[in-house]
């Protein structure tokens, strides 16, 4: 796997191209909503690209990346750190997370926004209060609850009628802080219908915890609807990155 410093002049080209649509998209979906696009972070999914891709994305002035598996990103993160010494950016993780693997992401996760079971969110307590006994962390580790609208527990998220119980064990759990929840829009939905369940779970989370602030909702295919119904994060990967795999997989 070649892993030059940049990538060639060509993809730094296509890369700067998709991100300005990226960028108009959002604002257009911004003005339709009469929204203000300060209001509407964009978390750049890249998952299946190299860190060198990475690097160009730092310089091109995006600084909030997103991972979903463990042991790629903590190789991805050191290799853009490595490129890169004097950015740092902050990074996520969205993918599903086995128990076991909490202590991989820790070093290097500014959030979790995937935590989708009771289980999974006492583990993360329970590293975190680790860490800090270690002298490795400070405060609470915020996450977001992921939540699914459909139930389907295969693709990740919590079922509608297990979301107060989890938001309410975040909150408990000193090693987290609960931020907001994040939610996909699930195949074969209307994403107008699916964002609209989500606003509405978002709000009734909010109105019990009023610091959950954040709706991370919408990708490539769907931003527009999402912003429309009040995403303060869209995570986009193949519009910006375009759909190029990491040579190893
Ligand atoms: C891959 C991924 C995205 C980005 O999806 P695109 O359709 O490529 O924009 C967003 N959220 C999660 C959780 C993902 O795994």
């Amino acid at each position: 796997m070649s892993d030059p410093r940049t990538p060639t002049a060509d993809r730094v080209g296509e890369l700067t191209d998709r991100l300005a649509a990226v960028r108009e998209r959002v604002a257009e979906a911004c003005r339709a909503a009469g929204r203000d696009p300060s209001e509407v972070g964009l978390l750049a999914v890249t998952k299946t690209i190299p860190a060198a891709d990475v690097a160009a994305l730092v310089d091109l002035g995006l600084d909030a990346f997103a991972e979903n598996r463990a042991q790629e990103a903590a190789s991805k993160v050191d290799e853009v750190r490595a490129l890169r010494p004097d950015a740092s950016p902050d990074w996520f993780f969205v993918g599903g997370l086995q128990r076991n693997k909490v202590r991989t992401v820790l070093p290097w996760v500014t959030r979790i926004d995937s935590v989708d079971s009771p289980r999974l969110a006492r583990a993360i307590d329970k590293e975190v209060a680790k860490a800090r006994d270690a002298g490795e962390r400070g405060g609470p580790l915020p996450v977001l609850v992921q939540y699914s609208v459909d139930g389907d527990a295969d693709r990740g998220g919590v079922a509608p009628e297990g979301l107060v119980e989890l938001t309410d064990l975040v909150t408990e759990l000193p090693g987290l802080e609960l931020a907001g929840l994040m939610a996909v829009a699930p195949l074969g939905w209307e994403p107008d219908a699916a964002f609209e369940r989500i606003a509405e779970a978002h709000r009734e989370t909010v109105g019990r915890h009023p610091g959950a602030t954040v709706l991370s909702a919408g990708m490539s295919g769907d931003l527009e609807s999402a912003i429309g119904h009040g995403s303060t994060v869209v995570r986009v990967g193949t519009a910006l990155v375009g759909d190029r795999r990491i040579a190893s997989e």
